[in-house]
């Protein structure tokens, strides 16, 4: 495996970093109060051409793969963990399923538009009664598609969906929704079929009728990114925005996840080193029983396994999105990657609140977000014990 990143992946990462430096670290923490990413960081993002990463050439984008998706999903979440997850739920969510499995017809259509931010992405899988038991979505409850001649006609409600509420804070722009539905047509009455092949994915624009951001949720962490309730009611959408074919959709919802978890696993890693940069200095800065803390073991402690992590939680995500960007399947090294780096991030983060002391609890120092940000790496795109689940089944295969 080539462990070099080639001058034009480094020059992405550094423009991406300095980007997150100069541009998000400041807003951050105001970001977080106003509980929404500033839209003129999003025109700016826009500028970078950072949606339009994983857009093929040919529909308007830079066509950039995983590492790169990882590369720039890292670097953002070293500064703040909305903007990262603000971009990779649009790159990685979205544009990937899209496609790869979408029809030229729907990818012309919306890849322009996806490329240049006028559209971001959004991903409904989750229902209030389905979450880590995702093939089970619109059986009791949740979101069901009818046919109706050239349309299918979506009723029921979507939770938890990353940007969902974006275009409501920016106007000029849209959301477009990757919304999975039990096909009814295809589902029946359930007898006999199995969960997964009675799904199928639709593309629906924010401003359809019948589509309504029913809430926005107030987090724990990630605050400034948007985490919306969509209510589908009689929300008719043409047979022409199905991603691949009817009955797919639960293996384009896998297929995504498999690529998400090397996403969430990039901003893991992002938060473990600003952990470490915080750490570092503040290290170096205060003085206790006349000499700096970062003169005692103890501490040392701290900022080598800080260190540590994220060095290797950078090559597990690395070597998955190298592996996925081949067109491997990667399914047990992507959960790896996401639960080493999440379950990293989370314990870095523990240590470098405790590193600041009194000042890592106030929000003042920018640790004790960094503390709160690190938790949902371990619940979204499935928890650390559904991580440990699929490493499981895969390893036991292999015997
Ligand atoms: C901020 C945020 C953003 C999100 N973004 C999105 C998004 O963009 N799109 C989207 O579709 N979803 C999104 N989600 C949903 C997220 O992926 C789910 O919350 C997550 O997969 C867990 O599902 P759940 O909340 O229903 O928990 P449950 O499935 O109810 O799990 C509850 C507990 O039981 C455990 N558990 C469940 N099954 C098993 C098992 N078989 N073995 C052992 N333990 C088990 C879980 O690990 C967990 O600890 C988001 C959630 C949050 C909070």
């Amino acid at each position: 495996m080539e462990f070099n990143l080639t001058d034009e992946q480094q020059m992405l990462y550094d423009m991406t970093t300095d980007f997150g430096r100069n541009e998000v670290a400041p807003i951050a923490q105001e970001m977080e109060k106003a509980h929404r990413i500033d839209p003129a960081l999003i025109d700016k993002m826009a500028g970078l051409e950072l949606f339009g990463v994983h857009v093929p050439e040919k529909f308007g984008g830079s066509g950039l793969g995983y590492t790169e998706i990882s590369l720039v999903g890292m670097a953002l979440a070293r500064f703040d963990a909305s903007t990262s997850v603000t971009f990779l739920a649009h790159a990685s969510l979205l544009c990937h399923p899209l496609f790869r499995f979408g029809s030229d017809e729907l990818c012309g259509r919306y890849g322009p538009k996806l490329a240049k931010g006028d559209l971001l992405g959004t991903y409904c899988l989750t229902e209030p009664g389905s979450g880590s038991d995702a093939m089970s979505i619109g059986i009791s409850g949740g979101v069901k598609a009818k046919r109706d001649g050239d349309d299918y006609i979506l009723n029921g409600e979507k939770i938890f969906a990353t940007n969902g509420g974006l275009h409501l804070h920016n106007p000029g722009r849209k959301v477009l929704a990757l919304v999975y539905a039990r096909d009814m047509e295809l589902w029946g009455d359930g007898k006999g079929k199995k969960t997964s092949d009675g799904i199928t994915a639709f593309v629906v624009e924010s401003d359809a009728k019948g589509f309504t951001v029913s809430k926005e949720e107030d987090k724990l962490g990630i605050v400034a990114s948007s985490t919306a309730a969509i209510t589908f009611e009689d929300c008719r959408v043409s047979k022409a925005n199905v991603v691949g074919e009817p009955g797919q959709g639960g293996r384009i919802a896998l297929a995504t996840l498999e690529g998400g978890r090397i996403g969430i696993a990039a901003q893991a890693t992002g938060i473990i080193m600003s952990c470490l940069d915080a750490s570092r200095k503040y290290a170096a800065e205060r003085q206790q029983f006349g000499q700096p803390i970062s003169s005692f073991q103890r501490i040392q402690d701290k900022i080598v396994e800080m260190w540590g992590c994220a060095h290797t939680a950078r090559l597990l995500v690395l070597e998955a999105a190298h592996k996925k960007d081949k067109g491997e399947r990667v399914d047990k090294e992507a959960s790896w990657a996401k639960l080493y780096a999440s379950e990293s991030a989370m314990r870095c983060a523990t240590q470098a609140v405790q590193l600041h002391g009194g000042n890592g609890y106030i929000k003042d120092f920018p640790v004790e977000r960094y503390f709160r940000d690190a938790k949902i790496t371990e619940i979204y795109e499935g928890t650390s014990e559904i991580q440990r689940l699929v490493i499981a089944n895969n390893v036991m295969r292999e015997q």
